[in-house]
């Protein structure tokens, strides 16, 4: 079968033909119908430091639907033909957080695209126990985010202390960025959300779906924040990107005991003013993938229309042009990016 492997500790993939898995007593094997890329993607492309760790060779990939063609023997409550989307995460089950239901702190977990093989491919053997069945009315497109938005619901309904009229700024906007505002804003918060000039198109999607999008590329965003707050500050800043810069701004923008989310994988170690954050009780929190229970809820957000990831999606691609499509993604010319093998 194809698959988009990534088999070098070096920048870049490759499409290769390789075995069709076979699936464990307790796997099925699904046949993907729509994958997208993941920001942590893009970290493997370019195997950043993050990503040193991984198994070489592997087939990428870890936001993934499809159908059901063939169960293992223990498989009960699957069949083939069953349209199903899968977790990322094959927890070991045993260990402190997964009996806790936090098995994204799982301390023996393999992930799909970067410790086991995942579903940039045309075929996935996954076990049973991290499937979710896609609702009718649901497609695969949308169920392939159904993953990410899980992150989302993870990062601001989990981690971050926020309240209904606060003002939330969300820096970053891409797919994670534009998926958790949208999530503030169902809590009843007010949001703006950042980009850079380069970001044109994400920031075309925000304003769609109502938000206001600053590109600070051209505006302050600290003084255009002090400005709609009376000086005092967001109540919440939500640093949805890598770069060690936004890091700086969120400390700047936030009032006197203001939260700030990190969900941002960075390249390297970011320097933060510690006294400003002692002096004005700030709080920092990180928030990492999703638990198992957030994915039921992002399934019913997608399904009653709360959540539109439809218009997040703006490109598809085959498996033979994965190179064109980790190129939109890289350049961020689009929102997410799938494969629909
Ligand atoms: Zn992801
Ligand atoms: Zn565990």
């Amino acid at each position: 079968m194809k698959a988009v492997v990534k088999s070098r500790p070096e920048p870049g993939v490759e499409v290769k033909d390789v075995p069709v898995p076979r699936v464990a007593e307790d796997e099925v094997l699904i046949k993907v119908k729509a994958a997208a890329i993941c920001g942590s993607d893009l970290g493997i492309y370019k195997y950043t430091p993050a990503y040193s760790g991984m198994r070489l060779p592997v087939v990428m990939g870890h936001e993934f639907a499809g159908e059901i063609v063939e169960t293992g023997k223990l498989v009960e409550r699957y069949a083939a033909g069953d349209r199903v989307l899968s977790e990322s995460v094959k927890a070991c089950g045993g260990c402190g957080f997964c009996r806790m239901g936090m098995s994204n702190l799982c301390d023996g977990s393999t992930l799909f695209g970067i410790h086991a093989d995942g579903g940039f491919a045309e075929y996935v053997a996954v076990p049973h126990k991290l499937l979710h069945r896609i609702p009718p009315g649901m497609s695969y497109e949308e169920a392939a985010l159904v993953e990410p938005l899980s992150n989302a619901v993870h990062f601001v309904n989990d981690i971050t202390p926020f309240r209904s009229r606060d003002l939330v700024v969300v820096q970053g906007c891409g797919p994670i960025g534009l998926f958790s505002a949208q999530l503030f804003r169902l809590g009843g918060a007010k949001v703006v959300i950042s980009g850079l000039g380069v970001d044109g198109v994400r920031l075309g999607i925000a304003e769609k779906l109502g938000f206001e999008a600053v590109n600070i590329d051209g505006v302050d965003l600290v003084k255009h924040v002090m400005d709609l707050t009376g000086g005092k500050g967001a109540d919440v800043a939500f640093v949805a990107v890598g770069a060690p810069p936004a890091v700086k701004q969120a400390m700047s923008l936030v009032k006197k005991r203001g939260a700030i989310t990190v969900v941002g994988i960075f390249g390297s170690d970011v320097p933060v003013d510690m006294t400003r954050l002692v002096r004005r009780e700030l709080t920092v929190m990180g928030a990492y993938d999703a638990k198992p229970v957030n994915f039921p809820t992002s399934i019913s957000l997608i399904s009653e229309g709360k959540v539109n990831v439809r218009d997040v999606l703006t490109h598809r691609f085959s498996l033979d042009d994965a190179e064109e499509a980790f190129r939109v993604a890289l350049d961020r010319t689009g929102g997410k990016v799938e494969f629909t093998p």
